[in-house]
């Protein structure tokens, strides 16, 4: 019989609606109204990256697309994303998590999960270091800035837990309320089962939380197909799962929705300069080479996969030069199909792959400078990171190559992936 464990280990915050809230914290206009964020001004035909709770009430939420929203809510405030401003409270609001705690892993932008020590595994310690936190975050970062938290036995039902009660929760989930507190739950409900992983549960004719929870497990990591599987099953039993180790680092990549104006090719062939660039600088600042590129594109027009996208890729000798990417960038945009369907260009992708860490690199490579070759590459890499220091000192767009792509937002690409915050260096790149 499997023991279940009855510390209270972790903590788990999460903000509330947190790009709507960041909003409504820097324009009080936007206090106690329907309100929500979309990646790209100026078009109905995107969704919601973020809806506060006064919009959630009307049934208005993440991934709903703008145009019915409207129509739910004709006076619906629609704000374009400021991610850099995100970015920026993310970091005031860590500072002011860990005055309380150390932070053990930010898990997102607007979550992270710190392990409980000593004392504060006991419940009322546990609950009154929450409230703190929640009205620290309040009280010296933003008042819009409502947060959830859950408290349980191990991460993953932290996690859970914050889920529970939104907006403004606290959530306690110990191991003797498993799994009854849980039992209202769909699968879907819980971090991790997606659809795909729903249908195969499904299939193996597991429809039911209780139904996954009562499973032996080595029954779950056969029905995964994987060891997953039996960690998931561990975990949502409060057993604590140790981690698996980090993936290695093995893309760079920058993409962007086109607003409508931009979509022209031969505007779009800008945003995808300025996008490779800004990919370039990372992997500069990060200290990689790269020996592949990717450009992919979707078209503006609606239809099967195979005719609204192209992509295709360019190798090259480890580097990283912004022009002889660029160069990289022209060869295969003058591939891109010249058909009526690629005359609009609505998303752009690029990636790099084949990443090697500079102190991997063979020493001969920049050794070799009587090569001519290698001696205009290493002139070019030295002017890439000139540029990098003039445009990290006096911002944004100081030096450009080529003409820059107005109106173009100014955080092309330093888009927040839910799972990775941008460094604040990006903002400049
Ligand atoms: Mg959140």
């Amino acid at each position: 019989m499997l023991e279940i464990p009855t510390a209270l280990r972790w903590l788990y915050i999460d903000l509330n609606s947190y790009f709507a809230s960041v909003e409504q914290q820097l324009q009080p206009q936007l206090r106690g109204k329907p309100v929500v964020v979309v990646p790209t001004s100026g078009t109905d035909s995107t969704c919601a990256i973020a809806a506060c709770y006064e919009a959630k009430a009307l049934g208005i939420k993440t991934g709903t697309m703008i145009y019915d929203a409207r129509r739910i809510c004709p006076t619906l405030m629609i704000v374009p994303a400021r991610h850099d401003k995100y970015v920026d409270y993310h970091h005031r609001i860590m500072t002011e998590i860990e005055r309380h705690i150390p932070l053990t892993k930010i898990c997102s932008i607007d979550e992270v999960a710190c392990r409980l020590m000593g004392d504060e595994q006991k419940k009322d310690n546990a609950i009154a270091l929450a409230r703190r936190i929640k009205k620290g975050i309040t009280d010296n970062v933003g008042i819009c800035l409502g947060s959830s938290v859950g408290i349980a036995p191990n991460r993953f039902l932290s996690k859970v837990a914050s889920n529970l009660q939104k907006p403004d929760g606290l959530t306690v989930i110990e191991g003797q309320d498993l799994p009854g507190c849980l039992l209202h739950l769909s699968l879907r409900d819980l971090p991790g089962i997606g659809r795909k992983m729903e249908q195969r549960l499904a299939s193996a004719g597991i429809t039911s939380l209780q139904s996954f929870w009562d499973l032996a497990p080595k029954h779950a990591r056969s029905v995964w197909h994987s060891v997953q599987g039996e960690r998931f099953w561990y975990a949502l039993h409060g057993i604590e799962v140790s981690e698996p180790p980090e993936t290695k680092r093995h893309t760079i990549g920058h993409s962007h929705v086109l607003a409508p104006q931009m979509r022209p090719r031969h505007k779009a062939r800008m945003v995808a300069r300025r996008l490779t660039v800004k990919a370039v600088t990372r992997l500069r600042r990060l200290g990689f080479h790269a020996s592949l590129y990717n450009l992919y594109v979707r078209y503006d027009i609606r239809g099967p996969r195979e005719q609204t996208r192209w992509q295709s890729h360019v190798k090259l000798p480890p580097t990283q030069d912004n022009f002889a990417f660029l160069q990289a960038l022209n060869h295969l945009w003058d591939a891109i199909p010249k058909t009526q369907n690629a005359a609009r260009i609505k998303h752009i992708s690029i990636s790099l792959y084949g990443l090697i860490h500079e102190e991997d690199i063979m020493p001969d490579m920049f050794a070799r400078l009587e090569d001519p070759v290698a001696r205009n590459q290493k002139k070019n890499t030295q002017l890439s990171q000139a540029m990098d220091r003039i445009n990290g000192k006096y911002g944004l767009d100081t030096v450009v190559i080529g003409a820059l792509p107005c109106p173009l937002s100014p955080h092309t690409g330093s888009k927040i992936a839910f799972t990775r915050i941008p460094e604040k260096a990006e903002f400049h790149e």
